[in-house]
């Protein structure tokens, strides 16, 4: 009989975050599937009553927590105290945790102290027989592998997207609140602030309808033979406001900086989309001054509707790779659609 477990930790607000709301949802799915298992939530942070009690109603036998000033910021010794602590008290047999940037980090270590196994970033979960298979992307998201294991525990870190999350409610968790005794040495690392990459870092927005993306076409000698930086950065930061759009880049955009050629300020590497950078999930997509190489157009795998402006009618959107292609310049379209919107 497994005993399904899983793991969040608190926003700074002390709600649950969407991706931890899936993770949620693909553990209650799991137990669905699998007879005679229990499902139980363990989560940590500053203050957790209010994060159990949104998901009190959500079908899970019992919830734990570990909670308190030293597990406010994400440091690796307090919270992986903390995440063993509730894998150890729950005698889980499969833990569920999202693989966000606060986990991912001490979950393998968590594992090992518990001596379990550990797989990272878990696209999907199904159970035939008893038998639980996990997969997940690799090759940076060329291939899926589907694979199960015999070792419990089974730890496993979930990506965004793995199931629907789970809608919240304000109902009333009893958590039985475990306490975890932290040494001065455990506590020595102490947060002071955060600090964004990029002053326009929130130019990123996972959960944004629309992404829009920006080629190093926009940087380059138009027809008049001069540069439009500027009016390319207008352009984009006008659609990204009106559209409530996400932002993202190819390489060739964001390398430019260190070329020594112009750029737009608010672009980082943390906008490349691509082989080399990320796959975001949107419902539509919108690509100008991009030539759609494959390196980049294979971060677009995950983007549900293409579009993509490009003065050159036989670009990379054009062999197939687009839903719709405007052969355009794209300083006229963006005047246009910005006027409209
Ligand atoms: C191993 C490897 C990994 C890579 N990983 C990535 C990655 O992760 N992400 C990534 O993006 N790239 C990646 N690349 C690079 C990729 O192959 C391309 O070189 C890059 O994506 C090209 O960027 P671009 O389309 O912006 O620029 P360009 O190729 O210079 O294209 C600019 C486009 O703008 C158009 N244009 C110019 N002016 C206008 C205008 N006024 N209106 C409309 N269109 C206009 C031009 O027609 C042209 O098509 C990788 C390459 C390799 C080898």
């Amino acid at each position: 009989m497994e005993k399904i477990l899983f793991i969040a930790n608190t926003e700074s607000d002390g709600s649950l975050s969407k991706i931890a709301l899936e993770v949620l949802g693909s553990a209650i799915e799991l137990a669905g599937k699998l007879e005679g298992s229990t499902l139980s939530v363990g989560l940590f942070g500053t203050s957790i009553q209010e994060a159990a009690n949104s998901i009190a109603d959500c079908g899970a036998a019992s919830f734990s927590g570990v909670e308190g000033e030293d597990f406010a910021d994400s440091r690796y010794c307090s919270d992986i105290a903390a995440v063993s602590e509730l894998i150890g008290k729950s005698e889980a047999t499969l833990v569920l945790a999202p693989a966000n940037i606060r986990i991912s980090r001490v979950l393998p270590g968590a594992a090992v102290r518990c001596n379990g196994k550990i797989d990272s970033r878990i696209s999907r979960l199904s159970a035939e027989g008893g038998k639980v298979t996990a997969q997940r992307w690799f090759y940076r998201q060329r291939m899926t592998g589907s694979f199960s294991r015999d070792t419990r525990p089974w730890i496993m870190s979930m990506d965004a997207g793995s199931s629907e999350a789970v809608p919240t409610s304000s109902g009333t968790a009893h958590v039985d609140m475990l306490s975890v005794a932290l040494s001065d040495d455990q506590k020595k690392t102490k947060v002071l602030g955060t600090e964004s990459p990029s002053t326009n870092a929130q130019t990123i927005k996972p959960d944004a309808n629309i992404l829009f993306v920006a080629g190093a076409g926009w940087t380059k000698k138009q027809a008049d033979g001069q540069i439009h930086a500027e009016e390319a950065e207008k352009h984009i930061l006008g659609f990204l406001e009106k559209a409530k759009a996400s932002l993202g880049s190819s390489k060739s955009l964001v390398d430019q900086g260190s070329e020594g050629e112009a750029v737009l300020g608010f672009m980082s590497h943390l906008n490349q989309i691509g082989q080399t950078g990320a796959s975001p999930r949107h419902q539509k997509g919108l690509a100008t001054c991009c030539h759609g190489e494959e390196p980049h157009v294979i971060g677009w795998r995950f983007i549900n509707e293409r579009r993509a402006v490009n003065a050159d009618a036989n670009c990379g959107w054009a062999q197939g790779k687009a839903d719709v292609l405007y052969v355009a310049d794209a300083f006229e379209v963006m005047t246009k659609v910005n006027e409209l919107l």
